[in-house]
Formats: structure tokens, C-alpha cells, sequence
């Protein structure tokens, strides 16, 4: 469903130049669950914001679903990524002065579902998170764990092909990322692709999904499910 062709990446200052993706080509199909590995500064975010349709400046070819985004205007990227694509980061990103409810409808308030569709989605995707009982309170009232449960309740909240993750467990102690975790693969069993940025060897080795690795922008590992050994990395 995706295919990243020869993706190189320079991000350029005044000063100098920095290349944070060399050469980085890798499919990914549909329904796969994968981790990706990689040391700070390896590459990983900017991988994920050229999946996601967020940096469309770099050389290479992003392919989605067969068609390629050489041509995509700035409209094909938008509905990209509201129809498409759901995002989750390490810093949950939720809107302080929403309740849980409300963060959760953004979605499909800037997508023009009208009011009573989106309360109803927005309580199904709260219950997938088990906080149906949370839904007027203010993300300040609430844990890291029960926050980040919100933001991937909100990712979802439009029924995505393809859920983005960086780092989304790296806030959170062990417990509560076995949760987090198991919400994921929830996502990932209803049909939803998931590629998930870590840190977290032993839920890699857990988890037993696809894994790849980059170092210093170079794809280094793609190890198919199963195959992943700590000690090679
Ligand atoms: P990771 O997520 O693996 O830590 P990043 O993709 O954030 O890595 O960064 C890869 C490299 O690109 C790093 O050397 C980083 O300093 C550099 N970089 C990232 N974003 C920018 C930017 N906006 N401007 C300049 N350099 C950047
Ligand atoms: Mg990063």
C-alpha cells in the first residue's frame, strides 16, 4: 500500500546541510504492523512526516496505494491525510481546553461531519480506548496514559488505513505501555496499518512484529515478523 522509492532527505540552513534520509527505500503492506528502530538523529520522524504527508521536499518517490505523489497537488495531500492517515505522538498533542469528547470530533469537525455523526463516532472510537467514562473531563484532569489513550482515540477516530506513531509509549512507564500496546494491536486486528516508532527493545522483542532500522539516514535492518534479534542490531 506504501512504497518509498530511493527517499533522500536534506534539510537546508543558512549555515549548512543536513541529510536525514539517504537513499531509503522500503514497502510497506496493508495491515502490517511495524517497528522501527533507530538512534536519535537516525532519520525516524523525518521518515514518518514523509509518510504522512507533512514534508513533501525531498528526492525519491512516495508511492500510495499504486499512484504516485510526484503530481499530488496540495489538495491530494489534505485528503491524504484526512482520510487516510492518523497520527500519534510521544507528547499526546491534545487541545488543553477541549474536553476529551471534543478532541476526539476535531477530526470531524475540520472534516464537516455534522454534529450528531460525530459525537457517535467519537464515542465509538473512545470506547476501542476503554474511556467512555472520561469524555467531559480536560486532558489536565487525566494521566499520560489515559492522554495518550485520547490521542490515539482521536487517530482513529475517521477509520484510518494507516496509523502513524512516534515514539508513542516514550512517556510512559512500563504498565502503562503494555497498555498502550495492546490498544495498538486492537487498531492494527481492525485493519489499520501501523508503523511505530520505539525506543523500547523489550517491547520489540514482545511484540514479535516487522522491524526496521536506520542509522544515520540509511535503512540498515528490515527484519520480516518474526526475525528480529537483539543482538544483531
Ligand atoms: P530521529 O527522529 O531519528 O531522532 P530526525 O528525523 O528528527 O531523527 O532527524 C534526522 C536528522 O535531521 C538529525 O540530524 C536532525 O538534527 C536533522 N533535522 C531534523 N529536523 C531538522 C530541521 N527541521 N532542520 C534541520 N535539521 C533537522
Ligand atoms: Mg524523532
Amino acid at each position: 500500500m506504501l512504497n518509498l522509492k530511493n527517499i533522500t532527505k536534506i534539510y537546508k540552513t543558512s549555515s549548512f546541510e543536513q541529510k536525514a534520509l539517504d537513499d531509503v527505500s522500503i514497502s510497506f503492506r496493508n495491515n502490517e504492523f511495524v517497528f522501527i528502530l533507530g538512534e536519535s538523529g537516525s532519520g525516524k520522524t523525518t521518515l514518518l512526516n514523509i509518510i504522512g504527508g507533512l514534508d513533501n521536499s525531498y528526492e525519491g518517490d512516495l508511492i500510495i496505494n499504486g499512484k504516485s505523489t510526484k503530481n499530488f497537488k496540495n489538495e491530494d495531500f489534505d485528503s491524504y491525510r484526512n482520510n487516510l492517515l492518523g497520527l500519534v505522538f510521544q507528547n499526546y498533542n491534545l487541545i488543553n481546553h477541549l474536553s476529551v469528547l471534543e478532541n476526539v470530533e476535531l477530526p470531524l469537525k475540520l472534516a464537516n461531519v455534522d454534529y450528531k455523526k460525530r459525537k457517535e463516532l467519537a464515542l465509538l472510537s473512545l470506547k476501542k480506548v476503554n474511556l467512555e467514562n472520561y469524555i467531559y473531563k480536560k486532558p489536565n484532569e487525566l494521566s499520560g496514559g489515559e492522554r495518550q489513550r485520547v490521542a490515539i482515540a482521536r487517530a482513529i477516530v475517521n477509520n484510518p488505513k494507516i496509523l502513524i506513531c512516534d515514539e508513542p509509549t516514550g512517556n510512559l512507564d512500563p504498565k502503562i505501555s503494555m497498555e498502550i500496546m495492546e490498544i495498538l494491536e486492537n487498531v492494527n486486528k481492525d485493519g489499520t496499518t501501523i508503523l511505530m516508532v520505539t525506543h523500547d527493545i523489550s517491547i520489540v522483542e514482545k511484540f514479535k512484529k516487522r522491524v526496521i532500522a536506520l542509522k544515520d539516514g540509511r535503512l540498515v535492518k528490515n527484519y520480516e515478523r518474526g526475525y528480529f534479534k537483539r543482538e544483531d542490531l
